[in-house]
């Protein structure tokens, strides 16, 4: 979108208000420049040169968690979404050495692979609660990232690409291929989900891929405003995704949204998701087990305003024999997570996650269910500092541990 573009679409906002009680920034702060309705003044002044690309006007843009719980609301369609990404691009991005090493990490798969790896014995060695006593965790920096090493876990441990599973082989109907979209948090933080999701689909019958030479999906730097480095991860993507068959399963509501959105023909396109893909399947062949489990789910902004499909998701998890469905309270309002939100902003993050963490301690739930990666990192990293005890959980990793046969010892090695 362009300057033209964009003042033209701002100029569809009425100054209605409508939005401002469904932002979370208005509800904590109260000031018209932490609202929609004040963040899209804010971009006709900018874009019309009435104002300057100065820190205050910056501190409301960036401050905004980009939900768009806002543009689910609005009478008048204003595509607040395009318009904040539209404007973030139009500003200059800072250039922190931070930033370049960001981004290297997100392009390249090894040395994701390393650092990785480093963070996993740094959470051995205890160095998280070190960093944690020294630093302050509600601001951005080594102590408020240390807080999430906990939840570092493996690489996901799949069968090479093009090489049938051992599993597929116990199948007499193999169903077709799924690929797995593993982006960048794969090696840090997805492992376990994304082998969780293999052993459903296998059991369900699909032979199942983890394409090599995967990239970040590019949403942190698409809403960040940096357009071109968005672009070329989309390319790296494409070039692994374009040319195969079948659906690309993304198990975050985050990194689908975007490649939905950018990812095109051939990519784009064949993205879905858990409760997408499994809406229809007969989950008969996983014998799932019917004992009573108290699950809460939270239904991530990505998954209910942009995809808006928490009803998928919802459905899927009633099909699931013995579980006690309950919705976290005010699901429809951001939990903080939001990408890069809950270490560049921790004390608004914290303030948006606090009423959710009440909500865990009347519900006392056994199981938090989430759709999205970065809002389970932030909800498990606040019930750790309540001491709450509760496992939080994708969805994958839930159905999975619902299967009720034992699995055949092929697919324990190789899942
Ligand atoms: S609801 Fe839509 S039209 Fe009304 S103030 Fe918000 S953005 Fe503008
Ligand atoms: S995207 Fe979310 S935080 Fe940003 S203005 Fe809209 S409702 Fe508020």
């Amino acid at each position: 979108m362009n300057h033209a573009e964009v003042l033209r679409n701002t100029d569809r906002c009425v100054k209605c208000g409508l939005c401002l009680p469904h932002c979370p920034t208005y509800r904590v702060t109260q000031d018209e420049g932490d609202s929609p309705r004040g963040r899209i003044t804010l971009m006709q002044g900018l874009m019309s040169g009435a104002l300057r690309d100065d820190a205050a006007v910056r501190r409301h843009l960036e401050g905004c968690l980009g939900c768009r719980a806002c543009e689910a609301v609005c009478p008048s369609g204003v595509p607040f979404g395009s318009l904040m990404d539209a404007t973030r691009a139009s500003l200059i991005p800072p250039t922190r050495g931070a930033g370049l090493v960001g981004g290297y990490l997100l392009r390249h798969a090894g040395a994701r692979r390393v650092a990785s790896g480093g963070l996993r014995v740094a959470g051995r060695l205890g160095l998280g609660r070190l960093v944690g006593r020294v630093g302050a965790d509600d601001r951005p920096g080594a102590a408020r990232a240390a807080s999430f090493l906990p939840d570092v876990a493996h690489p996901p441990r799949l069968s090479a690409p093009g090489r049938p599973a051992a599993a597929d082989a116990l199948m007499d109907d193999v169903r077709g291929t799924v690929s797995l979209f593993s982006g960048c948090t794969a090696e840090t933080f997805d492992g376990p989900s994304l082998e969780a999701a293999a052993r459903v689909l296998r059991r369900l019958g699909y032979r199942v891929v983890l394409p090599e030479g995967q990239a970040c999906c590019g949403a942190l730097d698409h809403h960040a405003g940096r357009a071109g480095a968005a672009a070329k991860l989309a390319g790296r993507n494409r070039a692994v995704f374009v040319g195969g068959e079948g659906p690309i399963l993304s198990l975050n509501s985050g990194c689908r949204a975007h490649l939905q959105d950018a990812g095109g023909e051939g990519f784009g396109d064949r993205v879905t998701g858990l409760c997408r893909l499994l809406a229809c399947q007969d989950l008969t062949p996983l014998h799932l087990i019917d004992a009573p489990l108290r699950v809460v789910f939270h239904t991530p902004c990505t998954l209910r305003h942009v995809l808006r499909e928490h009803g998928l998701m919802e459905a899927l998890l009633r099909r699931l024999p013995g579980v006690e469905l309950i919705p976290l309270p005010d699901n429809a309002l951001c939990c903080g997570g939001s990408g890069s939100h809950m270490l560049t902003h921790p004390r608004m993050a914290d303030r948006l996650l606090a009423p959710k963490l009440d909500a865990l301690v009347d519900l006392s739930p056994d199981v938090l269910i989430t759709a999205n990666v970065g809002c389970g990192l932030h909800l498990a990293a606040g019930i750790r500092r309540r001491k709450l005890a509760m496992s939080v959980m994708s969805l994958a990793q839930l159905i999975d541990s619902r299967c009720g046969l034992p699995r055949p010892a092929s697919w324990q090695d190789e899942p």
